[in-house]
């Protein structure tokens, strides 16, 4: 049958437009910025129904690990799919949500032993803050405050929202939502020139320091993203500053929430980015990479201790009686534990350093550009951020979209680039060759020259 393949792709165009609402978009763009149908993927390639190719370079939003359509991973979700595809996980069990507790306690640090499902990162980090909410109060101690940092995202449901603080998704809803304290963030694009990450993470923790010791009887639990603030523009830091913050929390009896939803599973070059600071936090939040990229599912991971004070005869109210409807779905569970096998099956971390390395070689020189304010990696996130004078680090006006400019040139040449706002990034699928970094690293090269010109 011969099909006109470009019409194909602008007849699922004009159908989308017709009734869907797409996430993050201003849909008016959609009158100039053409939507891109996919038909299939595999490996880092998406396809379009004209067979145009796209290098996936932002890993479908962080989430995609191993490529796209894993063998191991298709044949895992087809072969469960046969068994059980969803069963309630109150009052029942299945063996993918077993296994799959089991598998996490066992690789994330050590003292997280116990696992509770949700669905998204969103609900995460919203179970995470109840469950510390009440957690006090199940001590009979009455705590409302939460900690968080300057710059951070935590997702867009109202809880999860009102702990971050990048203003382009806050600020409209801000009368609706809690207030947390803020700390300044330990980013350290803002650091002087020639001071290095440590002491410039060191200097910013003293006004998280002031602020918990002001407000610690108040305080449930601080909340950051491990090493990189990933939607706050890829921003990094130090993990002197975890090491801190976990002696001062441990000091003053407040509870740390690690948000790993982004720079879990080998994003940061480590399984877990608080291993580079050798700490346990009290909640870990697991999304994104969780499942390969393949099906919604979250854990939230806490101490024993934490499981403890909500354990008790039922009248006492003390039960954490928070649930989804997904809750634990065994298919979700199922892609989670064939993608704990792809790990274990190589040594995934150790090819990482070496795509990390590469990327970095590649790009090397564009840190010299006067409208390159610095290139920074930690692991396998690697960004470029484009500022329009370099001493002062003065950004480019958002209203003039440069980093979109980068995105629409990538996509005319085979690569998904994605910027946050002036920061373009890398965030690829561990399974990238050498040939494909060499293409999406010259891309982004020449997308970022024509953007700032
Ligand atoms: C993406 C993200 C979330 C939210 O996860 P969703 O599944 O999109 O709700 C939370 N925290 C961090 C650090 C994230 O990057």
């Amino acid at each position: 049958m011969f099909v006109n393949s470009d019409n194909e792709n602008n007849s699922w165009v004009e159908r989308d437009l017709r009734h869907l609402w797409h996430p993050c978009t201003q849909m008016q763009d959609h009158e100039w910025l053409p939507l891109v149908p996919i038909k299939r993927g595999r490996g880092v390639w998406l396809e379009d129904y004209s067979g145009q190719r796209y290098l996936d370079a932002i890993s479908s939003w962080w989430v995609n690990l191993f490529g796209h359509c894993h063998p191991h991973i298709n044949a895992a979700l087809k072969q469960q799919l046969e068994q059980l595809e969803h069963v309630l996980l109150a009052g029942f069990t299945h063996a993918p949500a077993t296994r799959l507790a089991e598998q996490l306690v066992a690789i994330t640090p050590a003292g997280l032993d116990r696992v509770f499902l949700a669905d998204n990162g969103s609900a995460a980090v919203e179970v995470s803050l109840k469950m510390s909410f009440q957690y006090w109060r199940n001590q009979g101690r009455s705590r409302t405050k939460f900690v968080t940092l300057a710059n951070s995202y935590h997702g867009e449901t109202l809880g999860a929202l009102a702990v971050g603080d990048v203003g382009l998704y806050r600020d409209m809803y801000s009368p609706l939502l809690l207030q947390p304290l803020v700390a300044p963030s330990p980013d350290c694009f803002a650091r002087e020139a020639g001071e290095s990450w440590e002491s410039f993470s060191r200097r910013q923790f003293a006004a998280m320091e002031q602020l918990l010791n002001e407000h610690a009887a108040d305080i449930c639990a601080v909340i950051v993203e491990p090493l990189v603030q990933c939607a706050g523009g890829m921003r990094m830091y130090h993990p002197v500053y975890l090491q801190l913050l976990r002696a001062l929390c441990d000091r003053l009896d407040i509870h740390l929430i690690a948000d790993e939803i982004a720079v879990g599973f080998g994003r940061t070059g480590t399984l877990f980015a608080c291993e580079q600071a050798d700490i346990s936090p009290d909640f870990m939040c697991l999304s994104k990479g969780l499942t390969g990229g393949y099906l919604p599912l979250s854990a939230v991971l806490v101490p024993d201790k934490i499981y403890q004070a909500f354990y008790a005869d039922y009248a006492s109210m003390k039960g954490f009686l928070h649930s989804h409807s997904y809750t634990g779905n065994p298919l979700a569970c199922t892609a989670a534990l064939a993608t704990m096998e792809l790990f274990a099956g190589s040594d995934v971390l150790a090819r990482n350093r070496q795509i990390a390395e590469l990327i970095s070689t590649r790009i090397q020189d564009l840190e010299a550009h006067p409208n390159v304010g610095e290139i920074r990696q930690t692991g396998m996130i690697t960004a470029i951020e484009m500022v329009q004078e370099k001493t002062g680090k003065q950004p480019f006006p958002w209203q003039e979209r440069r980093g979109l400019r980068v995105y629409q040139y990538a996509l005319r040449h085979e690569v998904l680039l994605r910027p946050l706002g002036n920061v373009v990034y890398f965030m690829p699928p561990y399974v990238i060759t050498d040939e494909q970094i060499d293409l999406m690293t010259r891309v982004a090269r020449e997308g970022i020259l024509r953007a700032v010109a």
